[in-house]
């Protein structure tokens, strides 16, 4: 575990109100309980119950929104959740998250956004790389994850990028504002579009528009595919061919037969998957068969704070349950570098992380 920890990871599929800490959701649900919004004994045994079936996590989504979405919180959350990922040695973090309207608390969008940004900026115990306009600073990247302090003492140093999701419930006007809200704030972080969202709600044709708006301004893309059996959605996803997809759990043997042709690289979230019923098991989990067909994979968490694991734990059960070697872990790491959003700049810098990395862990 403790090496798995010590690797250094990539993180391309995390929600952000998915990784809130517990204690974050409880100390939050504690201060609406005191303003009578909520009662508190029915929230806390909601947000530590560890099963979570596909339907319990998206009513659960809707109780952290009321706890996490004000300007404040939002910084709070993503700031923590930064910390986080870069204290268990991720060096790079595409975090998504669903930019939300909320009249009755002043938000927009646009605004919400700019709360996450202040929250990521606002993470002092790791350095966050997170704007274009650092790239001279990325020019001046070591290839250590890490930069020295006064004494002793490091500081965590992480790549962060933000993907905008869209989010199942949303009309075609409000996912082409998400996209065109990507492109207004891509100088500031923001780099792809995710569709997101409970998989049973919503039809392929709504976000079709903005998602070919996307594609169209040469904004990245990652779609959440096959978490259900849609046979047409799973097709037509396939079809539009995105650079990323998430989950791909109930695909047929000719989704599976066509997903291989196309490599498209996949980001494998096995608790959730096991948790909310995507895959049967953690030895019958699809990870195997892509594994071995020397697929383009990344090992994300999707949520770790709603599943209680970490990206090291990913990693861990990988080795576990599949029985993959220090080395092919490492290889697996090392790959997603491959599969990330962010340029050429970053991707370099990343390749000197793990060349560094692989003299002291292989
Ligand atoms: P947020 O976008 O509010 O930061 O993060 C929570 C949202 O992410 C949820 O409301 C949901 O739309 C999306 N999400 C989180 N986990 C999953 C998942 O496993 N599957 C799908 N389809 N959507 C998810």
């Amino acid at each position: 575990r403790e090496w798995c920890v010590a690797l250094p990871k990539v993180e391309l599929h995390a929600h952000l109100n998915g990784s809130v800490r517990s204690s974050t959701l409880l100390e939050l649900a504690k201060q609406l309980a005191e303003k009578g919004i909520i009662v508190f004994e029915d929230v806390k045994d909601v947000i530590m119950k560890n099963g979570r079936s596909l339907p319990e996590c998206f009513k659960l989504f809707d109780l952290f929104h009321i706890l996490t979405t004000d300007h404040d919180t939002v910084t709070r959350i993503a700031k923590e959740v930064v910390e986080d990922f870069a204290a268990e040695n991720v060096v790079y973090l595409e975090i998504r998250t669903t930019p939300k309207n909320n009249e009755a608390k002043g938000m927009t969008k646009r605004s919400y956004m700019n709360a996450v940004i202040k929250g990521l900026k606002a993470a002092e115990a790791v350095d966050v790389i997170l704007f274009d306009s650092n790239s001279r600073r990325n020019d001046t990247l070591t290839c250590t994850p890490t930069i020295e302090l006064d004494g002793d003492t490091k500081k965590k140093r992480i790549y962060v990028r933000l993907l905008l999701s869209i989010d199942r419930r949303e009309t075609t006007l409000a996912a082409l504002d998400t996209v065109n809200l990507a492109l207004e704030m891509k100088d500031q972080g923001v780099i792809g579009i995710d569709l997101s969202g409970n998989p049973v709600v919503g039809e392929w044709e709504t976000y079709l528009p903005a998602l070919q708006h996307a594609k169209e301004l040469g904004i990245p893309i990652t779609i959440h595919c096959g978490e259900v059996a849609n046979r047409k959605e799973i097709q037509a996803v396939l079809d539009f061919c995105p650079q990323r997809l998430g989950h791909v759990c109930c695909l047929n043997d000719a989704e599976w037969k066509k997903l291989k042709s196309l490599m498209i690289p996949v980001e494998i979230c096995l608790t959730s998957n096991v948790m909310t019923g995507g895959a049967p098991s953690l030895e019958l989990h699809h990870f195997a068969d892509l594994y071995n067909a020397k697929h383009p994979l990344s090992l994300c968490t999707d949520d770790c704070g709603l599943f209680s694991t970490s990206l090291s734990n990913e990693y861990f059960l990988v080795a576990a349950t599949f029985g993959l070697s220090k080395p092919e872990l490492f290889h697996l790491a090392q790959e997603a570098v491959q599969f990330i959003f962010a340029d050429e700049n970053v991707k370099k810098s990343l390749k000197e992380v793990f060349k560094d990395a692989g003299k002291r862990l292989t």
